[in-house]
């Protein structure tokens, strides 16, 4: 609470100025957005054509997504800037910005807004060190249904993951979540909310034990894809 509070006085004494590109505007000015924008059709899984919902047809079968969203790709520097900018210094300036830049991608894409939001967990070790889960500080700032202690993440992943073969990573992450309240979920859309996304390897098991709990279809929105 003391954290917040300090927070919004600090945004007070001292106006935003762009996470991006540090000009004395808003939290993320329009240029910046502009700049960092990933127009491209490709497919999320295997970076091969994807026409309409970022997932080829080949992939599709092997994955529970109906569709996956990013709005950058996580090898733009300016990206992941603001992305560093939001978990590690300005959440409270930046969470709403993103959230907007996000529910308008989700708009273009026709993501049905009649859906619960689940943001990804952070295990209960990693949000006390850090003070907040960054995926659903955006997921709350929606403005759609999110539900954000649904799903329970029971291990730590360790940051050598990203050195993993892409087949270790997938069976590392076994086991990783449990849904708590199946009922929630049952035989509704379900879109799932994260900061970045890599090989797909989390999103995809949160997925699959969301369709085990009973969830129908399932969507998943990143800021950014490596
Ligand atoms: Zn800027
Ligand atoms: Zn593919």
């Amino acid at each position: 609470m003391m954290y917040k509070v300090i927070h919004t006085a600090l945004d007070i004494l001292f106006p935003p100025h762009c996470a991006g590109c540090g000009s004395a505007s808003q939290a993320l000015c329009a240029s910046c957005a502009r700049a960092t924008a990933y127009l491209g059709k490709e497919c999320f899984f295997c970076a091969g054509p994807a026409e309409k919902n970022n997932i080829c047809g080949q992939c599709s079968r092997n994955h529970d997504f109906e569709s996956i969203i990013w709005l950058w790709r996580y090898q733009n520097e300016k990206a992941r800037t603001i992305i560093a900018a939001y978990k590690y210094k300005r959440k409270s300036a930046l969470a709403l910005p993103l959230a907007r830049l996000l529910s308008q991608k989700l708009r273009e894409h026709n993501i049905p807004r009649d859906i619960v939001v689940i943001p990804v967990p952070l295990h209960k070790n990693k949000e006390r060190e850090r003070g907040f889960n960054q995926a659903a500080l955006i997921a709350k700032n929606l403005g759609l249904y999110s539900l954000s202690t649904v799903a329970v993440r029971l291990k730590e992943t360790s940051p050598q993951a990203w050195t993993e073969s892409r087949r270790e990573r997938f069976k590392h992450m076994e086991n990783v979540f449990l849904i708590t309240r199946p009922e929630t979920v049952q035989n509704k859309d379900i879109l799932i909310i994260d900061d970045v996304a890599t090989t797909g390897a989390t999103l995809s098991e949160l997925a699959r034990v969301l369709k085990k709990a009973g969830a129908a279809k399932i969507y998943a929105a990143v800021l950014a894809h490596g």
